[in-house]
Parts: structure tokens; C-alpha cells; sequence
């Protein structure tokens, strides 16, 4: 066996290699070309930016942000934010166990004095002053003070110790989002960036709307298993200003789709949803938190905590025992407002109008903050349970939450990792054939002749393999074999002589005979 080398790619990030670039590429261009002739430009963006962007635009709550999103530069401004993250580090070190009294009370006193002393800092300025820091406070206080309620229930059952870990799971995840400096983060997604520069820029002066789209990695801490990754691609567009006219939605719906097509992506669905707007999502939002409460008993601890936190997530739970609970559910679509109905039955007819098959989900709610009303998710073959290669929707508001002007905003991001996986599967791959001609030369005389050879045939285009050094006939022919030619161009003394070259067809080992301009003629026909 191969002996371990010492460096490995960290788990959860890859090299891609050839010949599997050259379907990345093929997948790159056509974006670039598909995305073209639907009037988008491409943008490019930095790979990190200030935490706080993330955060204000995905939303803390949100798991790539509260949980996954790599932070960069932990140095602390002044020796307070020092103490407290020191203080944090030493909490998070913390093992709490029911059994042990004292390591409870510990930990309960550190938290106590972390919150104590984090928001005298921020009272006083000591501390990074960010939007959302009292948010944060309030969920850690919220979790500290759910700790304390645990612990005067009785302890009988294995529930109860499910839910003590929850716990301190969940002080530590809170103390964890509290930004204790002013960081910058490798980007989780897109969209906010997109969104900053058109502020930035001022991309509202030129004619709306504008349509951007972008490709590149994308990071987030998640586990790795097949088709996630920490670091993944996403090729994305986001149409921004001018009207949130219905048709938008669907021609952007109907871009992702021609995208697909065009690489004869197979099994694709489509699913649409509408989730509303700030008028009518919150009533629907609490309507769903009181008829998930009537059941919460026969619900698992991740919806159950949802009730409270996020309740239109409970939708998105795949645990078998919660479905036939979630089937009774009120569905949204029967609780928009008048504008939102109108808007969502537009975006429908608009599809089919361009030929777009799709599916109503109406538990599709996507787990970022931003989005509203139009949100769809396309999913493709051979992925198993990540098989969604597309996310998109809404988010009308964003660009003003991150300080410019009221735009109207939707987009979509494409996995792009998941696209070639599907690809893949589906056996699109690209032929293994990696070149045209291998260049098979004999002797001194025939070097100078293949030299030129090579740059002619370069020049045309054709992937040409010269060998650096003299080979024997036979050992020639099997790496032009193992390299995947199409052609071995055979340039012995007697062909130099006569300037009459051979080429051998390696598919069937057929051979014939050329002079030089005949050759590239001939290769050009063919290809
Ligand atoms: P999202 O930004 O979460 O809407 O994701 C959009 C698309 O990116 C998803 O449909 C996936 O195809 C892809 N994606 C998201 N997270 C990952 C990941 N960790 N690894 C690979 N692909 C991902």
C-alpha cells in the first residue's frame, strides 16, 4: 500500500483534478454563456468580508452563520475583549455532567459572569458594538436561564438527560455568536456580497434592473459527507431593482433551468413555494406555532426547540415519525395576503407560459432569513439526501437591511459541486480522451520535424503530447494508448525523408499516409 503522505487536503475540502476540471470548465462556460444571453454580467467578489455582513444579512439565528462560518483574524482590540474571550475559551473547555454538582454550579457561575461583564463592556464601549449584540445577550441570558429551569425539574429519564445536554449545548452555542471583535469571515454565500457591492457601487444609478452573476467557493463548517463539503463552489445570479413584476421571478427561474438543459442535467424537479411577506408571514408564522403546540408532545427535540425559535423549520424536518404531524399543517398558500396570493399565482402562470415544469412544496420555506414570497429549490438525480443543486428565491428588503435604498431583489445559488456529482452519475462526463495527437518521433533527423509539427498542430488548436525524449515504436503507441490520443503521429527517418507522415488512428489502429498541409486538413475535418 501507498505509504500516508504527511500533508492531506482537510477533510471536507478537495483538489479537483484532470480530466475532471474539464467538466468544471464545461459547466463554467455554459453558465457564462447560458447566464449571457439572459443580459446578467458577471461579477466578482472578494472571498471574505466583515463577519457583521453575514450576519446582519443571513441572519444569526441561521446555522451558517450562528454555527458554520469560518472567522478570520481572532485578535482582540483591547485587553477586555482579551479577558472575555479567555473567559469563553475556558467555558466552552468546560465538561458539565448532571452527576457532578460542582461542575454545574461552575458553570452556570462562569456564564453568569461572562454575561455580567460582556454587557458592562458593551455598555461601555469596550467591546465590538454590533447591530445585533443585544440579540445575542437575550438568547444567551434565554439559554442560561433554560439551563436553571432544567435543573429544578426531576431528573428521572433518559429525557431529561437528552435535555440537559441540549442545554449545555445550547449555552455554549449562544456564548459562541456573541462577537467579541470586530472579525472578517470566509464567505458562506453570495447574495450579501452581491448586495454590497451594488450599494457600494451604486449600482441603483444605472438602469434597473441589474443583473449580476458570480461563481466560486463558498465556505462552511459542516460535517462532511458525500455532496457537502466545508469548501464548495456555487455558481449564482441575483436580478436587483427595478419592479418585483412576476415575470422576473419566472425568467430567472426559466435561466437556471436552460442552464440544466444545456448540460442534460438529469432528473431535475422544480419546486416552487411562496412564503409570503413581512405583512402576512408573521401571522402565518403564528398561526403554525399554535397548532404545532397542540402536538409538540409527539414532536422530536429539534422541532420541538423550533416551536419557540423558527417554527416555519419544522416544515423542513425529514424525521419519518414527524410527517403524517406536518401533513395536518396549515399551509401557507392559504394564508397569504391579497398581494402575495396575486403575486405567487403570476409567477405560476408565467412558468408555464415559458414551458417551465414545476411542483408546488409548500413546505418549502429555505433556511436563510431573507428571502420572501417566490422561493424554489431544484433537485437533480443520483445525489442521494443532498440532492438539492439549486436554492433561490425573494428577498425584496435585503440591500435596504444592509443600508442602501428599498430594492427588490431575487437569485439563486446553484451547488455547484452537487451539479458535477449529478453529472457525473448521469455518465455526462466528459470523454477520458486528454489528447489529440501524441506525437510518436524516431531519431534525431525526426525531432526538429516534430517540433514544428506540434507548434503547427497547437497553433490549429489540437491537444499535441510531444515526447521529450526518443521512445521505441512500441512503447510510443501504448502511452499515446494510456494518455487517451485519439491519433499517434508517426514520424520516423523514412517519413521525415519523404515528407509523408503517418497517422494512426488508435480507435481502430487504422493508418494512413499525408504530407503536411494535407494532415492539418484532414485533421480539421475531423475533429
Ligand atoms: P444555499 O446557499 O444554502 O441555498 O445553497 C445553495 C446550494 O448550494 C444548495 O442547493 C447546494 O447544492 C449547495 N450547497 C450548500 N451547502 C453546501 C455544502 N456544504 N457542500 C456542497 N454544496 C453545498
Amino acid at each position: 500500500m501507498a505509504k500516508k503522505s504527511k500533508f492531506q487536503a482537510i477533510k471536507g475540502t478537495r483538489d479537483l483534478l484532470p480530466p475532471e476540471t474539464a467538466l468544471w470548465n464545461r459547466v463554467e462556460q455554459t453558465a457564462h454563456e447560458v447566464f449571457a444571453t439572459f443580459g446578467f454580467g458577471e461579477i466578482r467578489l472578494p472571498i471574505f468580508e466583515s463577519t457583521e455582513l453575514f450576519a446582519r444579512a443571513v441572519g444569526l439565528e441561521t446555522d451558517i452563520v450562528g454555527k458554520e462560518m469560518f472567522i478570520l483574524d481572532r485578535e482582540y482590540d483591547n485587553k477586555t475583549s482579551s479577558d472575555l474571550g479567555h473567559l469563553r475559551e475556558t467555558i466552552n473547555f468546560m465538561v458539565v455532567s448532571s452527576a457532578n454538582q460542582q461542575s454545574i454550579d461552575s458553570f452556570r457561575q462562569a456564564l453568569s459572569k461572562f454575561l455580567v461583564e460582556y454587557q458592562e463592556a458593551l455598555h461601555e464601549g469596550l467591546v465590538y458594538q454590533y447591530e445585533h449584540a443585544h440579540v445575542s445577550v437575550a438568547h444567551l441570558a434565554e439559554a442560561l436561564s433554560g439551563f436553571a429551569g432544567l435543573l429544578e425539574l426531576p431528573r428521572a429519564d433518559n429525557r431529561w438527560q437528552d435535555l440537559f445536554d441540549k442545554a449545555v449545548y445550547d449555552c455554549k452555542e449562544y456564548l459562541g455568536h456573541i462577537l467579541l471583535e470586530g472579525t472578517n469571515a470566509l464567505r458562506p454565500e453570495a447574495t450579501a456580497s452581491v448586495c454590497r457591492a451594488y450599494i457600494e457601487h451604486n449600482l441603483q444609478q444605472l438602469p434597473q434592473p441589474v443583473r449580476l452573476y458570480y461563481l466560486g467557493p463558498m465556505f462552511r463548517r459542516e460535517r462532511p459527507q458525500k455532496g457537502r463539503y466545508l469548501q464548495f463552489y456555487q455558481i449564482g445570479a441575483e436580478v436587483l431593482g427595478g419592479s418585483d413584476a412576476p415575470a422576473i421571478d419566472a425568467e430567472v427561474i426559466e435561466m437556471v433551468m436552460v442552464f440544466f438543459d444545456k448540460l442534460e442535467l438529469q432528473g431535475l424537479q422544480l419546486e416552487v413555494n411562496s412564503i409570503g411577506c413581512r405583512d402576512c408571514r408573521p401571522r402565518y408564522v403564528e398561526l403554525l406555532r399554535t397548532e404545532l403546540l397542540k402536538v409538540k408532545d409527539q414532536l422530536g427535540p429539534d422541532s420541538q426547540r423550533r416551536i419557540e425559535t423558527n417554527p416555519l423549520r419544522v416544515l423542513d424536518s425529514k424525521l419519518e415519525s414527524e410527517q403524517p404531524i406536518i401533513a395536518t399543517l396549515p399551509h401557507i398558500a392559504d394564508h397569504l395576503c391579497e398581494d402575495c396570493a396575486k403575486h405567487y399565482a403570476a409567477v405560476k402562470q408565467h412558468l408555464e407560459l415559458r414551458g417551465v415544469i414545476y411542483r408546488e412544496n409548500w413546505r418549502l420555506v429555505r433556511g436563510l432569513d431573507y428571502y420572501m414570497r417566490t422561493t424554489f429549490e431544484i433537485t437533480a438525480q443520483g445525489l442521494g439526501s443532498q440532492n438539492a443543486v439549486c436554492g433561490g428565491g425573494r428577498y425584496d428588503g435585503l440591500v435596504e437591511l444592509l443600508g442602501g435604498p428599498p430594492t427588490k431583489g431575487i437569485g439563486f445559488a446553484i451547488g455547484e459541486d452537487r451539479l458535477i456529482l449529478s453529472l457525473q452519475e448521469g455518465n455526462k462526463t466528459q470523454p477520458k480522451q486528454t489528447r489529440d495527437v501524441y506525437i510518436a518521433w524516431m531519431s534525431e533527423q525526426a525531432y526538429a520535424t516534430a517540433v514544428r509539427a506540434a507548434k503547427d498542430l497547437r497553433n490549429a488548436g489540437f491537444r499535441v503530447e510531444l515526447p521529450p525524449t526518443e521512445q521505441k515504436f512500441g512503447k510510443a503507441l501504448s502511452q499515446a494508448d494510456k494518455l487517451g490520443a485519439k491519433y499517434a503521429l508517426i514520424l520516423g527517418q523514412d517519413e521525415v525523408a519523404e515528407g509523408s507522415w503517418t497517422l494512426k488512428t488508435l480507435a481502430d489502429g487504422t493508418q494512413t499516409k499525408f504530407t503536411e498541409p494535407d494532415l492539418l486538413e484532414h485533421l480539421r475535418k475531423s475533429r
